[in-house]
């Protein structure tokens, strides 16, 4: 580097530098060493990012949501994406033995750390597509000379399926499990099962992964939000789904942008040839660094040891005592609930007879976002929707007392 542009840099870095908290009563004074300089930008505990940058958090009571940036990770979590980032590991191994050790602790065959529930679904499908041919695997999303079809539900087409799409299948949809029969040919690649939207599909899990069965066909289900209960993680792979993708963000609590693929290993091991190291394929992109792939086996191992009783019975206790302080309100009612697949925790709707509470849900909703602290909830145009699993306990005290003021003030 030339004299002048070494002089440019260094003073366009302490120009940066200055504007930072701790450094900048020391920039100018020639006290800064490099070292120093390295030290400075490491950040002090105390600092908080989101006050610098103008971000208002809030009070998560809405549940577990990407746009809300998804759950909060545990302190063993933590610990376990710090100690990731003090060393250098061969990224396969890595995957290979944390792939084995979350296989054993989930009573499956195998197992891989993918980026979110979407990503292990595009791997998942990917590998399916191709198999072990590692001279397909740079073709997709081309699917050229490649069985492409996935069957789905009518009913299991939300959305997520994009996943499927972006790397080459071509969806199928059907209603009946006549025409899931009937539509299996020689094109088939997969059957995939949307969990949340069970009750809605006419076709259950195993009538679905018993067509799959008969016909060879491997079947995927997306779990992404699918627990609790704990139990989800060990059914869907025991019922015979051959894949089985959760989101690592939502109730496992682990990096928001991991997610794990769980089932058959030779399913695996052919997602695999999608993933980086591996340059030159449809999943390069969905890339799943060491320190996220040890927090989402720290989180694994943390969602087990949970006491998930005392943990149901913690947000039933939250949810009563919010619903109880909306209902002090003239005019309010409240019902708590509990849907049955995909964010399966205890709920609560809030309703109020609009000629006596003079709010609309939107408008409310609008206050408690704006509110200090700012709460966010879910809803339409006549609910509130409340969900206490992804707050910091204690926080439901303040929600209760906020629900309560802007329906009382309204
Ligand atoms: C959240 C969600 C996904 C996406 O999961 P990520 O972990 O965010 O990638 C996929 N399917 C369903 C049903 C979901 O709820």
């Amino acid at each position: 580097m030339k004299k002048s542009q070494d002089k440019l840099t260094r003073r366009k870095l302490l120009k940066t530098l200055s504007s930072l908290p701790v450094v900048g009563g020391l920039v100018g004074t020639g006290l800064l060493t490099p070292q120093m300089m390295h030290a400075a930008v490491e950040t002090p505990a105390s600092r908080n990012f989101f006050k610098e940058l103008g971000l208002r958090t809030f009070i998560n009571a809405a549940g577990t949501y990407t746009s809300m940036t998804g759950s909060l990770m545990s302190d063993n979590v933590l610990s376990a994406i710090t100690f990731g980032a003090t060393e250098y590991v061969d990224l396969d191994e890595l995957q290979d033995k944390v792939g084995e050790r979350i296989a054993e602790l989930l009573e499956c065959e195998y197992a891989t750390v993918t980026s979110g529930a979407f990503g292990a679904m595009s791997i998942g499908m990917a590998g399916v597509l191709c198999g072990m041919d590692t001279s397909k695997v740079s073709q997709l999303p081309d699917t050229t000379g490649l069985k492409n079809e996935v069957i789905l539900q009518e009913a299991h087409n939300i959305g997520y399926s994009q996943a499927l799409t972006n790397v080459g299948g071509k969806l199928v949809r059907v209603k009946t499990a006549k025409e899931l029969e009937k539509a299996i040919n020689k094109n088939t690649a997969m059957l995939w099962f949307l969990n949340a939207n069970t009750e809605e599909g006419e076709i259950k899990r195993e009538e679905f992964v018993a067509v799959g069965k008969k016909h060879g066909i491997p079947t995927f289900i997306d779990c992404a939000a699918d627990v609790p209960p704990v139990e989800n993680l060990f059914k869907f792979t025991k019922m015979g789904f051959d894949l089985v993708a959760f989101s690592g963000g939502k109730g496992i609590r682990g990096p928001q942008s991991a997610g794990l693929l769980l089932g058959k290993r030779k399913h695996i091991e052919a997602a695999r040839l999608h993933t980086p190291p591996r340059g030159t394929t449809i999943g390069r992109g969905m890339k799943v660094n060491k320190e996220e792939v040890l927090g989402m086996l720290a989180a694994v191992e943390t969602y087990l040891q949970k006491d998930h009783d005392a943990e149901w019975k913690l947000w039933e206790s939250q949810i009563k005592l919010i619903s109880d302080s909306a209902l002090s309100v003239k005019g309010v009612k409240t019902e708590i609930h509990v849907p049955p697949h995909a964010n399966h925790v205890p709920s609560l709707r809030i309703t109020w007879d609009e000629n006596v509470v003079k709010i609309t849900a939107e408008d409310a909703r609008k206050k408690l976002k704006d509110g200090h602290p700012s709460i966010a909830t879910v809803g339409n145009k006549d609910t509130i929707g409340i969900t206490t699993w992804m707050m910091v306990p204690g926080q439901e005290r303040i929600v209760a007392q906020r629900v309560k003021e802007v329906l009382e003030n309204a």
